[in-house]
């Protein structure tokens, strides 16, 4: 048994083994990292008997992430306010720690990007000035957007507005995040938003939803899209995802998978667990060359 895996469902498309196996490599160990397929009944079971059973580390994915959160004895910061867990260690005296790297992992792609400057604003690619105001939508209020909203809270000069197909939980999720402080955040109802319900122009759209992964799109309005949006869908695949497909043929100017991010948060997993944080610009760039058309 590998001492470190990732937990989900599905699983098999993940390159997280490859990831975790790059970074071994400039790190000089092994790089024995498993897929696990979770189900909803075994979920916790599974979790427990590999760290009961020599596991080290675990990545967690869709959709188990906010029940990671109550499995753990301890949780960091960032997992703390975003009320989910994609990293456990098993720390030297057996307890768990949960983290959540997703939202340093947006953050850090963003910036290779170059649609956020070093100084966490977000800029006009054109001409790289600073934006006074960013107005930005997520879509979707499950594990992995609560890890970027977290992050993007704190960016100043934002403003966020989330929907999701199911609009109580959007709904939670914007009460919890009023209560630890943060008011520059609404939700709206999926269904009543379009360009004339606000006449807000998005600087970003983010599909913070696994939509994608079964090939639907999101029921938004393609009038949110403009030249000045960005969009960002989490998930990646080899080719465009749909998301994304439909954002360009709505005139989006600048669109991005999940690939990048995906490499950025693993890089954080990976120096929660072994302290060493690997280089990843050379696994992006080697994964475009082998992964993509
Ligand atoms: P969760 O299962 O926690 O949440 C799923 C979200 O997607 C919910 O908001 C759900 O809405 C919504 N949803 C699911 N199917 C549809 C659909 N057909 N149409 C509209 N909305 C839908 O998943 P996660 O938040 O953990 O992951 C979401 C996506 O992000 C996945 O595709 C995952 O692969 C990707 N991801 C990528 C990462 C990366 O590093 N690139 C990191 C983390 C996640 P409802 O509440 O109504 O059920």
């Amino acid at each position: 048994m590998s001492a470190f895996a990732i937990f989900g469902n599905p699983i098999k498309h993940s390159k997280s083994p490859e990831i975790y196996s790059l970074f071994a490599k400039e790190m000089k160990i092994i790089g024995e990292y498993e897929l696990r397929l979770a189900s909803s009944n075994n979920f916790n079971t599974m979790l427990f008997n590999f760290f009961n059973s020599g596991g080290l580390g675990a990545n967690i994915t869709v959709p188990f992430k906010e029940r990671a959160l109550l499995l753990c004895d301890q949780l960091t910061e960032h997992a703390m306010i975003a009320n989910s867990v994609n990293t456990i260690k098993k720390k030297n005296d057996n307890t768990l720690l949960g983290d959540n790297t997703d939202g340093l992992g947006f953050i850090s792609d963003l910036k290779r990007l170059h649609w956020l400057n070093k100084d966490n604003i977000f800029v006009n690619t054109n001409n790289m000035r600073e934006f006074s105001m960013t107005n930005i939508l997520i879509i979707g209020a499950g594990g992995s957007a609560k890890g970027i909203i977290s992050a993007l809270l704190d960016i100043k000069q934002c403003y966020i507005n989330i929907i999701n197909r199911t609009f109580d939980r959007a709904e939670q999720l914007t009460h919890y995040y009023h209560s630890i402080g943060y008011q520059n955040i609404s939700c709206i109802d999926i269904k009543k938003l379009s360009r004339s319900y606000n006449n807000k122009i998005y600087n970003l759209i983010v599909n913070a939803t696994s939509s994608s992964m079964y090939n639907e799109l999101p029921p938004i309005s393609p009038s949110l899209i403009t030249c000045y949006t960005k969009c960002y869908d989490l998930f990646y695949q080899k080719q465009d995802t749909i998301f994304i497909k439909w954002c360009k043929k709505n005139g989006s100017s600048d669109c991005s998978d999940g690939l990048g991010m995906l490499i950025e948060q693993a890089a954080h997993a990976f120096n929660l667990w072994h302290n060493f944080f690997p280089s990843t610009i050379p696994v992006f760039n080697y994964l475009q060359s082998t992964f993509r058309d």
